[in-house]
Parts: C-alpha cells; structure tokens; sequence
C-alpha cells in the first residue's frame, strides 16, 4: 500500500535535486572542509556555495548564515544563553518552549502572551511588554500545527521600535512564503532543510549583526569559530541544493498545494458534519489546515487513518507519542476536547488530487464509524 503523506509539517521526502546534489558528498568527494588539500578545498567550496544557496532563499547575505544540526540547535544557540527579560507566546514549537523552560528559577523573566482564537498574539500586550523595556521577543512566523501565519513585519518593527532583540522561528514559514531578511527587522532567525524536501540533519541559524552571535560549541573553530565540529558536507549541500529548488519553485509549489489544501478542507467541511478549520479567516501557510471533528478522538482517527495509508498528524511531531492534545490548539480554542479532536493535514506540491480525493472519502467513512 503506498503511503498518501500528509505530514509535511512534520518533515518532508528528500528532494531529487538535494539527493543529486549530496550523492557526491557521500562518496568521492568525503574530504574535510577544514583539510587544506584538494579534497578539502572541494567540501569547503560546496559548504560555500550551499551557504550563499540558503541565503537566496531567505533574502540574507551569506556572512549571515551559520550551519547547524537542526533549528532545534539554532534556537537553543540564541535563546539558552539569553540574558534579561524574554517574551514569548504560548503557541511557539516545544524548542522555544522547553529552553526557555530550563531558565526559569534565575532572575530573568519569561513572560508568554496568550493568542486569540485564530491563534494570534495581540501586538497592543506585545507593546505594553515591550514599554517595561529591553528584552528578547521569541515568535513562531508561521505556526506548524495550523499553518497560521503572524504579521512578523509588524511585530519586526515594534520591536525595532523599543529596541527588543527579536528571534524568529522561520522553520515553516521558508521555502512557503516570501521570506526576505534584508527588509524586515529581524535580529535571527532559524530555518532547517527537512522541512522544505532537504535532508535530516541541516539548518541554519540566520543573525543579522554576525559579530554579535557568540559561540555556542567550541572546538576547532568551524563556522568562524561559532558553532565548531567537523561540517555534516553532504548534508549542508543538499540544504542547498533544496534552497535553490525552492526559492525558484516557490510560487508555483505554493499555488498547487493551495489549490489542492483548499479542496480538501471546503470537501470536508461540506460532507463532514460539525466540522470545523483551526485558524480559519487568517493567513495560513497554503499547505497546511487543522481540522476538528466534533465527537471524535483525533489520536483515534488518525490511527485508521494510518492503517488505510495516509499519514497525518494530532499535532507537533515531537509530542504525537504522548497523549496530551496540543498545546497551541489548548490554547486557542480554551478546550482540552476540542483540541483533542483536532488533526492537523500538511500538504506538499507532491500531492495530487486523486490522492486527496481519496482522503476526503477515507476520512467521511472513519468519522462515521467512530461517531
Ligand atoms: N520550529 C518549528 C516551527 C518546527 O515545525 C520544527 C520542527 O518540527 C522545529 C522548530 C524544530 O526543527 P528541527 O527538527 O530542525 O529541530
């Protein structure tokens, strides 16, 4: 049985072009980027060049990219040594959460905003924070589990305005929506390569004052003496390679899932009974739609979903092991039920329409059945 896979959010295939571009990397040309011989010079010069390649995608220049493992690392790189007042919101990925979690009990202040309904943060409390004065402000640009999209370049200038470091979770919002760092006030930012048809195991930690970023491994100095340890050259380079793809595929990838996100959610909607959309009337990434059937376990449905082939999601990856309904569905709808019967449809390009068509069938007959 051949999967229908919608959980993009979650993680994505690898993309021909990132495959084609790394099989070298994993084979002839192994060298260290940090040798000075031949083989060296070729891993440095493709470490190089996939830099300049995520740069394009996200509109910063290439000084401004640090490699690391995953936007996990990138967001602990920022926010784990932080000094001073944070705010955050209530909706950000367990990353943001968790590591300013492990701050608490020293003076610092954390301060979490709630968010409306629709899942968005109110900019007038983010003001009254940012009058109480200097502070790191952490925001998801696009939420993972609805796709619901924050006005970052409002919220980008607010802060300039009281001069609050702001660091932005970009992990969706790449390679989905126009990205340009050059225009908008950001201070970092953190994207990963997994989520946009690169492989596992690359991401980039982007800062706007490059000589402002502190180390945050030490070792031999890779990555100007930030981030040290030997490069992962395959990945890096597929990283690029997927950025490219991206950045010249954007619109039209965007367009077709769009199309192909909006025929699911208006089919379900129509022939799903007391069915409703998390974040419906906001900007929402063009992949992605939340969906609650009232009546129905999430995790439940999910799981005959999964033995009929099609892969979705009740919430982040990171948590779907566990049993407690999502935090950022918790949070906006006020209801542990409703959020518990929740799951979340992340699309990619890759789709057709025969196989959402599909979905839509498979999902009417098991909402019957469990109701
Ligand atoms: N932030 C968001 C919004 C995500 O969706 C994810 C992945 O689930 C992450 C951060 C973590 O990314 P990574 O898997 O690269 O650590």
């Amino acid at each position: 049985m051949q999967t229908i896979y919608l959980d993009n959010n979650a993680t994505t295939p690898l993309g021909a072009e990132a495959l084609e571009a790394m099989t070298p990397f994993l084979t002839a040309h192994f060298g260290n980027p940090s040798s000075s011989h031949s083989l060296g010079a070729i891993a440095s010069q493709a470490v190089q060049v996939a830099r300049a390649q995520v740069a394009g995608l996200i509109g910063a220049s290439p000084e401004q990219v640090f490699f690391c493992s995953s936007a996990t690392e990138g967001i602990n790189a920022v926010l784990a040594r932080r000094s001073g007042r944070v705010v955050t919101s209530v909706v950000e990925h367990a990353a943001t959460l968790q590591v300013l979690e492990q701050g608490r009990g020293n003076d610092e202040e954390v301060t979490q905003l709630p968010v409306d309904q629709m899942g968005q943060i109110s900019l007038q409390r983010l003001e009254e924070q940012l009058k109480k004065g200097p502070c790191t402000v952490a925001l998801l640009w696009a939420n993972n589990e609805t796709g619901v999209i924050a006005p970052i370049a409002d919220i980008a200038i607010l802060c300039e305005r009281y001069g609050a470091r702001l660091h932005v979770d970009a992990v969706q919002a790449a390679g989905k929506l126009a990205v340009d760092f050059a225009r908008i006030p950001i201070a970092s930012m953190v994207i990963s390569a997994h989520k946009i048809f690169g492989p596992k195991g690359a991401a980039a930690l982007i800062v706007r004052d490059p000589d402002g970023i502190a180390p945050w491994i030490w070792g031999g100095g890779q990555e100007r003496g930030r981030r040290s340890g030997t490069e992962n050259v395959p990945a890096i380079v597929g990283y690029g390679a997927a950025c490219a793809t991206a950045a010249r595929a954007i619109d039209r990838r965007m367009h077709d899932t769009g199309t192909l996100r909006d025929h699911l959610e208006s089919a379900l909607l129509d022939r799903v009974a007391d069915t409703w959309v998390n974040g419906a009337g906001e900007p929402r990434l063009a992949n992605t739609t939340n969906v609650g059937f009232n009546g129905v376990d999430g995790e439940t449905l999910a799981g005959m979903l999964d033995s009929r082939g099609i892969a979705v999601s009740t919430g982040s990856a990171c948590h779907s092991r566990t049993v407690e309904p999502s935090h950022v569905l918790r949070a906006m709808t006020g209801s542990y039920q409703k959020a518990s019967q929740s799951i979340r449809f992340s699309l990619s390009h890759a789709n057709t329409l025969q196989e959402i068509d599909t979905v839509v069938n498979e999902v009417c007959e098991a909402v019957t059945r469990l109701r």
